[in-house]
């Protein structure tokens, strides 16, 4: 089998040359998939996985605009259209300076799988740009905003291709992307999820990556007679999904450690409040502020240039950026009793940290499992969006509830192994594997 799985790789690495996330990504996945598909000639002879792995379309734009000294800026735009088989492509968008084709490549990839276990009908897609948001003004985003969209809006529609916010994505940006779409076209439709509640968003969305994450973390811990109530976490990243994360943690009786930035990390043992966390809230979504200043007006411990995973836990989230917790970390975690790892961001543990994990019978999660909240919440933004009907906090926490549940369940059918541990990594991939491969095999070779 492993000579099946290097066969494979060797080839994606060889077309796929720099872009060393997507083969990661890939791999992690054939991994689980091949053997699969060795006791499936149908998947195998139609040849499933191969076509899985080639974006339906990827498309490249230039984004001119003009910056508040009066000068002309160029960056680059992206949409990768991954997979249509189940739905419309759905998937975020992100501002970063480190985007580029192949990280998006790589994103795209898992919101394929990702869309597919929340059981809506949404294909796979994300997109984005090498602008940087951060030490920008509000009109200097507006512009940016505007151009990207001026060519995006081609390739989108609410039955087309739905984006969403991601890194450097938050309500502002969907904001003036949404209304510069909305002039062009003409229509108020539901070309975009992640919109104010006001206007067409759905409740509970900015909260849903960071509150299903900690549904899938419990329904972990229930499956081993356990719970989250009193156990210590350490979290990573203080943006959208880190902040609500850490929320749902505090309220169901977890003590949240740590949180970081791109710069460093604090440790509070005392555990971070809901008094802290709006005080985080305002530093990073208004202020833009860096997660230093939480330390000197707190007076915990801030780690400069350092990622929290020596700090020790029962619970570690990581909730910032890919490949940010190593196969070092990891044994750091394992050697200080940690028994969870659920990702909040896409791919943060690298295949070394995930092969300790599995070593150290680590419950560890996937973030297309663990962070499929925010896309199934999106997929209920839609689904309003076309009933042109909004519902209640409450019912759309309930459904955000559910599916976290269902995906759950979908782990453990397909990742159980002979001594009972659930590989959740398996689960995951089988499980959203199977209904894209059949839409795929029932369409026909398109
Ligand atoms: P935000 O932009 O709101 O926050 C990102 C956080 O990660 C910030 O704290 C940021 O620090 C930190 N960060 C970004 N890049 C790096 C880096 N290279 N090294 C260290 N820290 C970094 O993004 P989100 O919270 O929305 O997204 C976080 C992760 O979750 C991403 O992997 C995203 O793909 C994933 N995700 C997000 C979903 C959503 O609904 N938003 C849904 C599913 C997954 P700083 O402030 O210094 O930039």
């Amino acid at each position: 089998m492993n000579n099946l799985v290097n066969e494979f790789i060797g080839k994606v690495s060889k077309r796929n040359a720099g872009e060393p996330e997507f083969i990661q990504a890939v791999s992690e996945v054939a991994e689980s998939i091949i053997p699969y598909i060795e006791e499936r000639p149908s998947y195998k002879n139609s040849k499933i996985l191969e076509r899985i792995v080639e974006p339906e379309r990827a498309i490249i734009f230039r984004v001119p605009w003009i910056n508040d000294r009066g000068e002309v800026e160029v960056n680059r735009g992206f949409r990768v259209q991954m997979n249509s088989a189940i739905g419309p492509y759905k998937g975020g968008l992100r501002f970063h300076p480190s985007v580029n084709l192949g990280i998006l490549k790589f994103l795209a990839f898992e919101q394929v799988f990702k869309n597919s276990l929340t059981g809506l009908p949404m294909g796979g897609g994300k997109g984005g740009s090498d602008f940087d948001p951060k030490g920008r003004s509000d009109n200097e985003v507006m512009k940016f905003c505007q151009s990207f969209m001026t060519e995006l809006h081609r390739y989108i529609g609410p039955d087309i291709d739905i984006p969403a916010g991601d890194i450097g994505v938050g309500k502002r940006e969907i904001g003036y992307l949404f209304g510069q779409y909305k002039r062009i076209k003409g229509e108020f439709t539901g070309a975009i999820t992640g919109k104010g509640s006001e206007w067409g968003g759905s409740e509970i969305r900015p909260e849903a990556t960071g509150y299903g994450l900690v549904y899938f973390v419990e329904e972990i811990l229930k499956s081993a007679g356990n719970s989250i109530a009193g156990k210590n976490v350490t979290i990573s990243g203080s943006g959208n999904v880190a902040q609500y994360a850490a929320e749902k943690c505090i309220q169901e009786g977890a003590k949240v450690l740590t949180m970081s930035d791109s710069q460093g990390f604090i440790y509070d043992p005392e555990g971070i409040t809901f008094h802290r966390l709006a005080y985080i809230k305002t530093l990073k979504d208004n202020e833009r502020g860096r997660i230093k200043e939480y330390a000197e007006k707190f007076n915990c411990a801030y780690f400069e240039g350092e990622r929290p995973w020596k700090i020790k836990c029962d619970i570690a989230l990581p909730n910032a950026t890919q490949n940010e917790l190593t196969e070092e970390d990891a044994r750091a975690l394992a050697a200080n009793g940690c028994i969870c790892v659920a990702e909040g961001a896409n791919m943060p543990c690298t295949p070394g940290a995930v092969a300790v994990f599995n070593e150290a019978r680590i419950f560890y999660a996937p973030g297309k499992a663990a962070n499929a909240g925010g896309v199934a919440v999106s997929g209920l933004e839609m689904s309003q969006n076309s009933l042109r009907y909004s519902w209640s906090r409450n019912e759309v926490e309930a459904r955000l509830k559910q599916i976290m549940k269902q995906i759950h369940e979908l782990c453990v059918k397909y990742g159980k192994e002979e001594d009972g541990h659930i590989n959740y990594e398996k689960g995951a991939n089988i499980g959203g594997f199977v209904k894209i491969a059949d839409a795929m095999l029932a369409q026909g070779l398109v």
